[in-house]
């Protein structure tokens, strides 16, 4: 007699019951010489990089939103022009949405921007601008989590807290020699573990016990304890480690293709020059209030030529992008294939594209195609943002 398949839910029951069944003292590390292992890499290997060693929570709680499910040299850029024009939170606070879109444009998840100025600004009218210094009440504020309070916890303030990101996860899981299994138990295991090895609370004199041994365990993952074929003759616990290599994971979803096709176009006016971009509705569900090129059906270009090939990738969605030029306003065949509605559409000073929230693609296709280059002085706060786009 077969027996009938197990549901989805029976399989991860299964899987739950089997983590609970593993003791965890089969996976028991030596915390105390563990710690000390990895520290004297951390001090002698860790990457210089912007917020390491700042004393304002402000910019630590700016660089761990940043670095949320984005590399780390292009968050480098963005996180050192958003001080440069957001310097402290009251100017944070005190600045339109767009204006902080624009700094974000190029980082993608806009909503984590849009979650940062609002934060800023409740922050700045209810607590008179100071950051909770526990990780529980920074997880009451709007767009900090789980992990984002912990890493502020602890590198602003000390907190003996950990912090598991996808980094730290793959270490505990490749030194305790486990699988990738995606539970509730499976969570709960990776947590427990990265709470028995951290530091207790200990600041002072260039100290932050708690908190240098959270980013030396990130750095662990992101330098050496790589997804793919990792470094192990260099880790400092390589002894300490039941893997020592790749640890069997999930299946990733697979990589889907979409062709899409946008509108390039330019016209002069005296000196200056202007292109046609459309603004996404408030209401649209991605990326609403920014502006992008205009997107054309593709049966508009077919047989044509494009300016520009790009791909562009958004989580398991490859972008096959295609940019088509109508030189000026003249050449109104594909200018009128845009099905924008007019009101959606302005001509946007090219001097201006640098304050003006754009699209990660846009902004990208722009400056492959040179229309983005010149990088101008900055602007006064009160000239920057919508002023000076011209709806069509
Ligand atoms: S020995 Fe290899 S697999 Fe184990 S923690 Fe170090 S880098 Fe990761």
């Amino acid at each position: 007699m077969t027996s009938a398949p197990k549901s989805a839910a029976a399989s991860e029951e299964a899987s739950e019951d089997q983590m609970q069944r593993i003791p965890l003292a089969d996976a028991k590390l030596d915390g105390p010489l563990f710690r000390r292992k990895l520290m004297a890499w951390y001090k002698s290997h860790a990457r210089e990089l912007p917020w390491r060693g700042v004393s304002d929570p402000y910019r630590t709680w700016l660089s761990e939103v940043m670095l949320q499910q984005t590399r780390v040299a292009a968050v480098i850029d963005h996180y050192e022009s958003f001080l440069r024009k957001f310097p402290t939170m009251l100017a944070l606070a005190l600045a339109p949405e767009s204006e902080v879109l624009a700094i974000w444009s190029g980082l993608g998840y806009y909503r984590r921007a849009r979650l940062l100025h609002k934060t800023a600004q409740f922050l700045t009218r209810e607590r008179a601008g100071v950051l909770p210094s526990t990780s529980a009440e920074l997880r009451t504020l709007p767009g900090i989590g789980e992990y984002t309070s912990a890493a502020i916890a602890s590198i602003a303030f000390g907190e003996s807290v950990a912090v598991v990101d996808g980094n730290v996860e793959r270490v505990l899981l490749r030194l305790t020699g486990r699988s990738e299994v995606k539970t509730a138990a499976a969570r709960a295991f990776v947590q427990k573990k990265a709470s028995a090895l951290i530091p207790k609370r200990h600041v002072g004199e260039g100290i932050n016990a708690a908190g240098d041994h959270n980013q030396a365990m990130m750095e662990l993952g992101a330098t050496l304890c790589l997804p793919r074929a990792p470094l192990c003759l260099h880790c400092p616990v390589y002894s300490m480690c039941k893997t020592r290599g790749e640890h069997v994971t999930l299946p990733r979803a697979a990589q889907l293709s979409r062709p899409v096709a946008y509108l390039l176009s330019l016209r002069k006016r005296g000196t200056v020059t202007e292109v046609l971009l459309e603004l996404r509705a408030d209401e649209a569900s991605l990326m609403p209030g920014m502006y992008e090129l205009p997107p054309l059906p593709l049966d508009a270009v077919q047989g044509r030529e494009p300016l520009l090939r790009l791909r562009h990738a958004i989580t398991n969605t490859n972008y096959y992008v295609q940019v088509f030029a109508a030189h000026g306003p003249e050449d109104s065949g594909l200018r009128r294939a845009v099905p924008a509605a007019k009101g959606d559409l302005h001509w946007v000073l090219t001097s201006r594209l640098g304050s003006i929230p754009l699209t990660g693609l846009a902004r990208k296709a722009l400056q492959r195609l040179d229309v983005m280059a010149v990088k101008l002085p900055k602007l006064p706060a009160a000239t920057t943002g919508m002023a000076n786009t011209t709806a069509v």
